[in-house]
């Protein structure tokens, strides 16, 4: 998502770039907990890749934190608004050409909605759209085994398998009045939920990148991509310069977390439910398996935050679909795992 922000004067901003300086990673995770150098590598060291809350699954009483993202080399298939103008069209186009040659090894192929991996739509005027320019999610497939979750070289085997990006067409401006996105802005807005699809949850509290939160840098972006200048993200790039599935932490549950996660998971997996899968947003994180007809049994953490204010418990919440499933699993004696 990207909001508008207001400066407030010449202190404020100095304060700001001070504070900047010297952010500490705000994903819960740092560079020295990526295995075998891998932290050290230069796209890495030059981004703020750590201020994107990692993915998790349960392990050892605990969450296992991970990073994921698309597969290298085949394309992604992708939808376009069935109600986009040829405007709107047009600048949706370059936007997937320009993540197309930013370096990431990743490319998109334009299918039809139902063909699709990665859907991309406007909100429909009214009531209920995203604030901001719009909203994304990508939801992380997990492969799970007779074992659990299955590694290969110390990597949880995961990738992101599916991603919906939601434009507004309209945004309030500074005065809240509802303004229509001009070409620069839309193509900026694109990008950035762009950027959230494949796979960089969080917004950068510093350096250039269109997964700032601040839609003046978004837009400045877009109008540079506009002109015929390469998208560079390093945030991006230092993503998908790792290996997906990737571990980046563990982190400890209290028993009462790791007991129902551990029913969860033994429910799910005993009707053969489709998952587990991982969406990870700015502060909520979701743990869900799908039923039949699609629909999601999830376990919902707010103030997703691993690490610094996460040392107390990690509080889930099952949706309605997860409440009967657990509820018709009975209070079994599931050891935890
Ligand atoms: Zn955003």
């Amino acid at each position: 998502m990207v909001t508008g922000g207001k400066a407030r004067g010449p202190g404020w901003l100095a304060a700001i770039a001070l504070a900047a300086a010297c952010a500490a990673p705000q994903g819960g995770w740092d560079y020295s907990d990526l295995p075998a150098g891998l932290g050290d590598r230069a796209e890495v060291r030059n981004s703020r890749l750590f201020d994107s809350a990692p993915h998790w699954v349960p392990s050892d009483r605990g969450l296992l934190l991970f990073l994921c993202r698309w597969p290298d080399l085949a394309p992604i298939p992708v939808s376009l608004p069935q109600d986009a103008d040829s405007r709107e069209l047009r600048i949706l186009r370059v936007a997937l050409a320009a993540w197309s040659n930013a370096g990431l090894g990743i490319r998109f192929q334009e299918v039809v909605p139902d063909a699709a991996r990665l859907e991309i739509l406007f909100t429909p005027s009214g009531g209920g759209s995203p604030r901001g320019s719009g909203d994304a999610l990508a939801d992380c497939a997990i492969d799970i085994g007779p074992n659990g979750v299955v590694f290969k070289k110390g990597q949880v085997q995961a990738r992101i398998v599916w991603a919906s990006i939601h434009l507004n067409r309209r945004q309030a401006d500074a005065l809240g009045r509802e303004m229509a996105l001009d070409d620069d802005q839309l193509l900026g807005a694109a990008l950035h939920e762009l950027g959230h699809a494949l796979g960089y949850s969080g917004h950068p509290v510093q350096g250039a990148s269109i997964m700032q939160r601040t839609t003046d840098e978004v837009r400045k972006i877009g109008a540079r991509v506009a002109s015929g200048a390469p998208l560079i993200d390093p945030n991006l790039r230092a993503l998908y310069a790792l290996p997906s599935g990737v571990v980046v932490g563990r982190i400890p549950l209290g028993p009462d977390s790791a007991r129902l996660l551990a029913r969860f998971d033994a429910s799910a997996r005993k009707v053969d439910f489709d998952g587990p899968f991982s969406r990870v947003g700015d502060t909520r994180t979701r743990y869900f398996y799908r039923g039949d007809q699609g629909t999601a049994y999830a376990l919902t953490a707010t103030h997703w935050r691993p690490g610094g204010a996460q040392k107390a418990e990690i509080a889930f919440q099952a949706n309605a679909a997860a409440q009967v499933l657990l509820r018709l699993a009975g209070p079994t004696k599931t050891p935890v795992p």
